[in-house]
């Protein structure tokens, strides 16, 4: 299958509810086309200079995902025009996300990303630390800023019955948080690998790379 026939079939096997998001990082611009040309609007990256770098080149009705960590000094480059944010983890990140969009007179959407698996390797933070900032004097005079919901990776392995496990979790943290904050309205969980248990335990925004767009180098 090329990759208009994926954006396709992803289409008409996605639920109506869970957004798909294209994970296009290292892919040229002619591959991010394809999957524009059928159809697709929203592409996330992982990479503030190369996320920026293809916002320049293509079509301006593209919704820009940032996907990977961030780093507070790059933040100013993506402000005026990334739509949503999937893993912030820290409140000093927010501060200044909020800071940069303000500068740019607009709102950017975050998600808290959430460490659900066993992993080191992988960000985020626990339930406590995003309830905290949830409930932060600082987040609630943060007016250019709106978190909408949370991120999470599962353990990378073949172990099905852990990756359920870890996005059930994330799951029943997001259903906790909402009683206090029911703003958040996003689930982003599931990638090429697992996006198909992840849409299982209530997942609302998948972000699916490879399986789109053909290995990574
Ligand atoms: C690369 C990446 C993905 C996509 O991974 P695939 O396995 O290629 O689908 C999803 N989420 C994040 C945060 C990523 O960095």
């Amino acid at each position: 299958m090329d990759i208009a026939e994926k954006i396709k079939k992803y289409r008409e096997e996605l639920p109506e509810t869970v957004k798909l998001v294209a994970i296009s990082k290292t892919k040229p611009n002619e591959d991010l086309m394809e999957a524009y040309n059928a159809g697709q609007r929203i592409f996330g990256e992982n990479k503030v200079q190369e996320m920026t770098d293809k916002w320049e080149a293509l079509p301006k009705d593209i919704e820009w995902h940032m996907v990977g960590h961030v780093q507070r000094n790059k933040v100013k480059y993506m402000a005026p025009f990334v739509k949503l944010i999937h893993a912030v983890d820290s409140l000093k990140l927010l501060k200044e996300i909020n800071k940069r969009a303000k500068e740019n007179e607009r709102n950017i959407s975050c998600l808290l990303q959430i460490k659900i698996a066993e992993e080191d390797s992988k960000f985020g933070i626990s339930s406590e630390e995003a309830e905290e900032i949830l409930k932060s004097e600082a987040y609630k005079k943060m007016e250019n800023v709106d978190v909408i919901g949370l991120m999470g990776m599962a353990t990378f392995t073949d172990d099905e019955k852990q990756v359920r496990n870890e996005f059930q979790y994330l799951k029943s943290v997001f259903e906790t948080l909402k009683i206090d904050f029911p703003e958040l309205t996003e689930l982003s969980m599931g990638m090429s690998g697992d996006y198909e248990i992840a849409i299982e335990c209530g997942s609302t925004m998948v972000r699916i790379g490879s399986s789109i767009f053909g290995e990574r180098n």
